[in-house]
């Protein structure tokens, strides 16, 4: 039985956060220090996740993006993606990451089974970089970013968030930079899922004012048909480059959502937003067969609501913050 929610959403895209920890500190997502971190037992191991892909597989999921924290911590991310790879019929892998250990990593992670990459790059000056970050790595990233290209991960996809008063004079030197690179470049509308309950809609930066700034620089044309996927894509100077802006706050997109989101310590989550979330770990740690976890994904999808709330005036930000739940 496919994983079709109430509301008649079929979901094909399973989202894994691998670990919560993560190399950088980027100011919208965690704090500088104090973070209370998964116990290292909760976090599943290869094998559980290859158990819950194949069930999920057999649910009619496609695609599985990894995400976390920063996945590319995980010593075993290669291994992990080999893993599912193994998985019949294979989902789409695909991966969502800071940069940092690409220049390593890309070429295995690629001979491994790895088809699409996402990077977050918001800057491309160093001091910015830190600013946002708390860390000094941007030569990393870029380092990270070339590598990914040139293992063939094309095309790499570049994910950049605008801070009003920090970067936000500076998408239209990310998109000239994502062009001459061959990098698909979507910014995205800061979401209130920062470790620190900070997020102010007053100082969000707006997919209209996003969109307004690039088109003072480039002719922006709208691109039909994005179906489930997030960005609204624009045909760039009459193409073929794109940009994408994803504005999950101001332009909701949640009536075509497809996607279930896996925790690091194994809780299913039916949206980002979601205030509950449906255990997988311990059932599987306690021998449960495929019927039962199956059972635990239609159960998480039962409760999936419409939308996600954000604009509703009773709106409670959930208590994961977003590196814990996997973005
Ligand atoms: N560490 C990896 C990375 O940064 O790409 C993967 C995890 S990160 C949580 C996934 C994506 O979520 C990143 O593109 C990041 O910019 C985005 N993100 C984090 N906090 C966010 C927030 N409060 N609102 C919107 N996007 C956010
Ligand atoms: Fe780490 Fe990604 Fe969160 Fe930045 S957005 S702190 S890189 S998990």
């Amino acid at each position: 039985m496919t994983l079709t929610d109430r509301f008649g959403r079929v979901h094909r895209d399973l989202r894994i956060s691998l670990t919560d920890h993560c190399n950088l500190r980027c100011t919208y997502c965690m704090p500088a220090d104090g973070v209370p971190w998964l116990p290292r037992n909760t976090l599943l191991t290869p094998p559980e996740l290859m158990r819950i892909v194949r069930v999920a597989v057999g649910l009619g999921i496609e695609e599985v993006r990894l995400t976390g924290g920063e996945p590319l911590l995980r010593p075993d991310c290669v291994d992990i993606i080999a893993t599912i790879a193994s998985v019949t019929p294979r989902p789409e892998i695909s991966i969502t990451t800071n940069g940092i250990g690409l220049a390593r990593l890309a070429e295995p992670l690629r001979r491994a089974g790895l088809a699409r990459i996402n990077v977050s790059l918001d800057t491309l000056k160093p001091d910015r970089f830190h600013a946002l970050t708390r860390r000094n790595r941007l030569a990393d990233v870029l380092d990270g970013l070339q590598a990914a290209a040139a293992a063939g991960l094309a095309p790499v996809k570049l994910n950049a968030l605008q801070l009003r008063g920090v970067n936000d004079d500076e998408a239209p030197d990310l998109l000239a930079y994502s062009i001459d690179h061959g990098y698909e470049l979507r910014f995205i509308e800061q979401m209130p899922l920062d470790n620190g309950h900070a997020w102010r809609r007053e100082e969000m930066v707006t997919a209209d004012e996003i969109q307004a700034r690039l088109a003072r620089h480039f002719e922006l044309a709208p691109l039909p048909e994005r179906g489930t996927a997030p960005a609204e894509r624009f045909l760039v100077d009459g193409g073929p480059a794109t940009v994408g802006i994803i504005a999950s706050v101001t332009r909701p997109f949640c009536g075509t959502c497809d996607r279930l989101r896996l925790t690091a310590d194994g809780q299913l989550r039916n949206c980002l937003f979601a205030t509950g979330e449906s255990d997988l770990r311990t059932p599987l740690r306690e021998g449960a067969d495929d019927l039962e976890l199956e059972r635990i994904f239609h159960t998480c999808l039962g409760g999936k609501q419409p939308g996600h709330g954000i604009n509703d005036p009773g709106f409670l930000q959930p208590a994961r913050p977003m590196n814990a739940i996997g973005g």
